[in-house]
């Protein structure tokens, strides 16, 4: 298996580039975010409680977001590997993940992540607000917020990555094909290595 993590703030271009890599590499797409917003959509309990953090936006519990990864992981068990987008997102996290891809023999080849500046970044998001329909992405105090959720709670993670030697900075600003060759040429360096 070969398994990365895009990682970056929100509106760093996860979401947009992680549809490009996965079609590249024929990984499995798994963002947190997109299957939090569907359990929304079909008012689950889950859903349902999941909402209240992120309508003030909070980290859902590290419990309810592990649960989630390992029941899609059984879904996808002939998957070659998957793409991780919005997780880890708490060192917690990182740790269960490491451990949930050890019992598989498996492990994380590399984490990627998109640089942006924080201008920049509130600027995509309430541009993204006006068409996404995500409520939020429309509040400039609920996407400080999650700014503020990212340094605290977030950041870590990335020194979590490198004391294992495996995160790497990306420039998260320019043309959407010039960051996802940036990216797939760090994926190639990485493949290289591993095979
Ligand atoms: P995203 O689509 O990745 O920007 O996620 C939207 C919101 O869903 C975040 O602001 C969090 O409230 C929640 N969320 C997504 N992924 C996670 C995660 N790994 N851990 C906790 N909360 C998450």
């Amino acid at each position: 298996m070969f398994n990365l993590i895009l990682f970056g703030p929100p509106g760093s271009g996860k979401g947009t580039q992680s549809e490009k890599l996965v079609d590249k590499y024929g990984l499995v797409h798994l963002s947190t975010g997109n299957l939090l917003r569907e359990e929304i959509k079909s008012e689950t309990p889950l859903g349902l409680e999941a909402k209240k953090f992120i309508d003030k936006g909070q980290l859902v519990p590290d419990e309810v977001v592990i649960g989630m990864v390992d029941s899609y992981f059984d879904k996808h068990k002939d998957a070659r590997g998957f793409l991780f987008d919005g997780f880890p997102r708490t060192v917690a996290q990182a740790e269960a993940l490491d451990k949930l891809l050890e019992l598989k023999k498996n492990g994380i080849a590399a984490v990627l992540a998109l640089e942006v500046g924080e201008e920049e970044l509130i600027a995509r998001l309430l541009n993204r607000g006006k068409t996404s329909g995500r409520s939020d992405d429309t509040d400039e105090a609920v996407i400080r917020k999650r700014f503020s959720v990212y340094s605290q709670e977030t950041s870590p993670v990335a020194e979590h990555y490198r004391k294992q030697d495996k995160f790497h900075s990306i420039k998260g600003e320019g043309s959407v094909d010039a960051i996802f060759d940036a990216l797939s040429s760090a994926i190639d360096d990485r493949l290289n290595v591993n095979s």
